[in-house]
């Protein structure tokens, strides 16, 4: 039985990980559900999954979310705040902790259960493009297993050989991440430049939450993703390719020295990369229907369009730029897609204020999660006011 900690659980990747949980009694337990602001519905997922810990924003969503519980006869304990994060994290009862808070708020519960040597089950990406270096060097001293959600990087770790470890890396030339290329996908700047939030929302085979539905509509989801791999799997950011696949079939692949190309593929289901990182190294059932090669018919592939989507480029330039750029780059990008999502900015001014905050500030080599926090803060400050000069 593993007792699981889900991070985020009222988010797209915190439902999907308690569907595949309940098909599984005898497998997991709950210990603690997180979340933000979603007190109803995180009231439903703890009369359902019984865990031993809730904990929301702040001490009025605990104590809403007390009634709601106390009212059903749940003997759930309700907590609030970062201390409390951290603790459900990081607690002796917790074997597994899912990490899928959006954002830079997921930085801190996630470093704590890596440092307290748990199984991380990682969705939460913008942890690993702020904080790489030191949270690869956690994992390392804590001995904690650190297995990728996204769909892109469990594919990649389904297909790298089991001695890539070695400093040969078991004969893998090159990474190859699949891009859906989003909504807007062969659209030019200026076509873009007037949708809305809920267009860029609109992914054409992935349901997912608004910040990285809008990332993924950028390409700048991709950007990050690129950081995450190099961090992921050691290795340079020129040793990873993105390959547009519209269809999303396909989830990632691997090139080897020898030609062999291998690939993972599936329906676009965030169940599949949770029930292979939950079961880890076994397999189990997660509710996706199987792939029906013979009605998709054709997989196509591009190469990315950079002119119209600068993010991945400006991404691409951060992982090579080591140091803080990619915390600067994910703080910046994170207060520019609000803006969008606010209607402040426009689409195509999410890239410009990103390309802005980099170019504004010098880089620093960040030795402490303190100073990764750091770097995002000024990258935060530097995109905030660069939007408040150009918002409409
Ligand atoms: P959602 O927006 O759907 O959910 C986010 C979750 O985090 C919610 O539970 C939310 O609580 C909680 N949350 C939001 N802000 C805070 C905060 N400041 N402090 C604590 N908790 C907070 O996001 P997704 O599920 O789509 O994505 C989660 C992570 O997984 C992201 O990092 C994303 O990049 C990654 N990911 C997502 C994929 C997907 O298919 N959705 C695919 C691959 C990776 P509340 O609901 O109460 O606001």
């Amino acid at each position: 039985m593993q007792a699981i900690t889900v991070l985020g659980a009222t988010g797209s990747i915190g439902v999907s990980t308690l569907d595949v949980i309940a098909r599984h009694p005898d497998k997991y337990s709950v210990f603690a559900l997180t979340a933000h602001r979603q007190i109803e519905k995180l009231a439903g997922q703890c009369l359902q999954f019984k865990p031993t810990y809730a904990v929301v924003a702040d001490d009025g969503a605990a104590v809403a979310l007390q009634a709601l519980l106390s009212a059903q006869g749940s003997a759930t304990e309700v907590l609030f705040g970062r201390e409390a994060l951290c603790a459900v994290s990081s607690a002796e009862g917790v074997d597994t902790v899912m990490a899928a808070i959006v954002g830079a708020a997921g930085l801190e519960p996630t470093m704590a259960a890596v440092r307290a040597g748990k199984k991380i089950l990682l969705a939460n990406k913008e942890a690993l493009v702020m904080a790489g270096g030191l949270f690869m060097q956690a994992v390392a001293a804590s001995g904690s297993v650190l297995l990728p959600i996204d769909s892109e990087h469990n594919a990649i770790f389904q297909c790298l050989p089991s001695d890539f470890k070695n400093t040969d890396k078991g004969g893998v030339k090159k990474l190859l991440l699949s891009a859906s290329g989003g909504p807007f996908r062969g659209r030019t700047l200026e076509q873009m430049r007037a949708v809305t939030p809920d267009q860029a929302c609109a992914h054409p085979n992935w349901s997912m939450g608004r910040k990285i539905s809008v990332d993924s509509a950028t390409l700048m989801n991709k950007g990050l993703e690129l950081i995450e791999a190099c961090w992921l799997f050691n290795v340079a950011a020129s040793q990873v390719e993105v390959v547009v696949h519209p269809q999303s079939i396909i989830h990632s692949l691997v090139q080897y020295i020898d030609g062999s190309v291998l690939a993972q593929l599936g329906n676009p289901d965030m169940r599949t990369p949770i029930a292979h990182a939950l079961a880890w190294p076994s397999r189990i059932e997660s509710g996706v229907a199987d792939l029906d090669l013979f009605s998709i018919a054709q997989l196509n592939f591009e190469k990315p369009d950079l002119t119209s989507f600068p993010c991945l480029a400006v991404a691409s330039a951060a992982a090579r730029e080591g140091r803080d750029a990619a915390a600067i780059l994910n703080g910046a990008n994170e207060i520019a897609v609000q803006a969008f999502l606010d209607e402040r900015i426009g689409f195509t001014q999410i890239a410009e204020v990103v390309s802005h905050t980099l170019n504004s500030l010098a880089l620093t080599e960040p030795d402490s999660l303190e100073a990764v926090q750091e770097s995002d803060r000024r990258g935060r400050a530097v995109s905030s006011d660069y939007i408040t000069r150009v918002q409409r």
